[in-house]
């Protein structure tokens, strides 16, 4: 067995991960895709942390546009990500992964709270830890609850699993040109606004206290284990790099 470059990850997994070909919503299928992805890393005895969003759901910043108040909508978005964390626990159950989930928003009947040392310790027993509503605050994603935890938790990187196999110039759906690129400083990350690598306040908080950050694509089958064994997959930004195209 290769020793592996990561030990504790903070996996971020958007909500549209959980949606499978729908428009909107959970796919149980999808769900299922994703937890055989996290046992693949789980049974190299990696200890993981799922941040979990819920743009299929519900995000704010619609809300908003809908008239709804934005913190209202916001905490909407919070509850959204509560329902993908507990279908992404029935899913990793189903393929044998002992899980605990902890809200950020208080919810005894459904979930543990949000406890530092406790979502240390339950990785420590081998438990995936899958962490629902984001930050708990309102204004902000489910980035920056990523990357806050990730640093809480003693996490050797945040890897955000996206639908694009890694970061652009440019939008590569709408762009046949566009560059792919291999590493990407924190500070290029910071400066290119218009490419989606995460919010900037998290790209921020991941820069000041040098977590690195890995882009790469979930579905393909064996990525998140690639990822972790130190392929060079998607695109790697860090301090320590200096911007490369692939
Ligand atoms: N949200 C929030 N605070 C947080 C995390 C999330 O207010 O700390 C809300 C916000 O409205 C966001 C929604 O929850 O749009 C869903 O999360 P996100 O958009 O990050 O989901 P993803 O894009 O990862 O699926």
């Amino acid at each position: 067995m290769t020793e592996n470059r990561f030990k504790r990850v903070l996996l971020k997994v958007g909500g549209e991960s959980m949606m499978g070909k729908r428009e909107y919503g959970i796919d149980p299928q999808a769900a299922l895709e994703v937890a055989k992805q996290i046992k693949d890393v789980y049974t190299q005895h990696v200890q993981v942390a799922v941040v979990i969003g819920g743009g299929n759901i519900f995000r704010g910043l619609a809300g908003e546009k809908l008239g709804i108040e934005r913190a209202t909508a916001d905490y909407m978005g919070m509850l959204a990500t509560v329902m993908n964390g507990l279908a992404l626990q029935d899913a990793l159950e189903k393929v044998g992964v002992p899980t605990r989930m902890q809200s950020a928003l208080l919810m005894p009947a459904v979930c543990e709270s949000f406890i530092r040392r406790k979502a240390i310790r339950h990785m420590e027993k081998g438990r995936v830890v899958i962490l629902a509503a984001g930050t708990g605050v309102p204004y902000v994603t489910t980035d920056t609850g990523a990357s806050l935890h990730a640093l809480e938790l003693k996490c050797d990187v945040l890897m955000k699993a996206t639908k694009v196999d890694a970061i652009y110039d440019k939008d590569p759906a709408k762009n046949k040109d566009a560059r792919r690129f291999k590493t990407l400083s924190c500070k290029d990350a910071i400066k290119m606004a218009g490419v989606e690598v995460m919010d900037t306040a998290a790209l921020a908080m991941c820069s000041e206290n040098n977590m690195p950050l890995m882009v790469f694509e979930l579905f393909k089958e064996g990525n998140l284990t690639k990822a972790i064994s130190g392929e060079d997959i998607g695109t790697y930004v860090g301090n320590e790099v200096k911007t490369e195209y692939a």
